[in-house]
């Protein structure tokens, strides 16, 4: 499937949850959840039928390939990954998908959203142990320490400034004075703290 382009509160909506998408959107009263709670489309607003077993798995695997803004492809594949790791593949596919690192800059405040963070890792404004990194899907390891190439962008000092809001999980460090982010250790599944049933991914995808 091809990358989506459409209203991104729209899967906010769908899924039922704020997906934070947005950046600072989301933490305004413009958020299209806050102000339309229901699912989008002709029939958002009527109620809905019992959602069957197959529903429920789907709805779980869309709102996590949505939350990390990902492709079918692009989850499939990290699913099957997760799945040839030692341990509970639900999460090891969760702790991998944290540690992707668009989604570490964006935890770092580095970026507002993931999106915003896949944006400029793949334009190269992002570097991981000094070195250049430009893909998206690159693994942080613990230890590794990254930094913008360019520490006065706007778009960075924007988003460090509004970082506040959300936190830095225990997992990363952040020296805001050097612009400096790193891996205090591998994140877990406690660190995760959004609403999210793994296990129904598996049961979907072993159908
Ligand atoms: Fe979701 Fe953010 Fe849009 Fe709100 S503003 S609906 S949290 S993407």
């Amino acid at each position: 499937m091809a990358r989506y382009t459409g209203s991104v509160c729209r899967l906010c909506r769908r899924e039922n949850l704020k997906l934070f998408l947005k950046g600072d959107r989301c933490y305004s009263d413009k958020c299209g959840f806050d102000r339309r709670g229901y699912p989008p489309g002709q029939h958002g607003q009527r109620r809905g039928r019992k959602m069957s077993d197959y529903g429920i798995q789907l709805r779980e695997k869309q709102k996590i390939k949505r939350m990390y803004g990902l492709t079918e492809k692009q989850f499939h594949l990290f699913f099957k990954r997760a799945d040839r790791q030692r341990g509970v593949t639900g999460t090891n596919l969760l702790v991998m998908l944290e540690r992707r690192l668009d989604n570490v800059v964006y935890r770092l405040g580095f970026v507002n959203s993931r999106s915003q963070g896949r944006h400029l890792v793949r334009h190269n404004h992002f570097r991981v142990n000094d070195k250049k990194v430009n893909i998206p899907s690159y693994i942080i390891q613990e230890g590794d320490v990254i930094q913008p190439k360019n520490k006065k962008l706007q778009i960075i000092t924007d988003a460090m400034e509004a970082v506040v809001r959300r936190g830095i999980p225990q997992w990363l460090d952040l020296d805001k004075e050097e612009f400096k982010g790193s891996v205090k250790s591998l994140p877990v599944r406690e660190d995760l703290t959004m609403p999210m049933q793994e296990q129904l991914i598996v049961e979907l995808y072993s159908k």
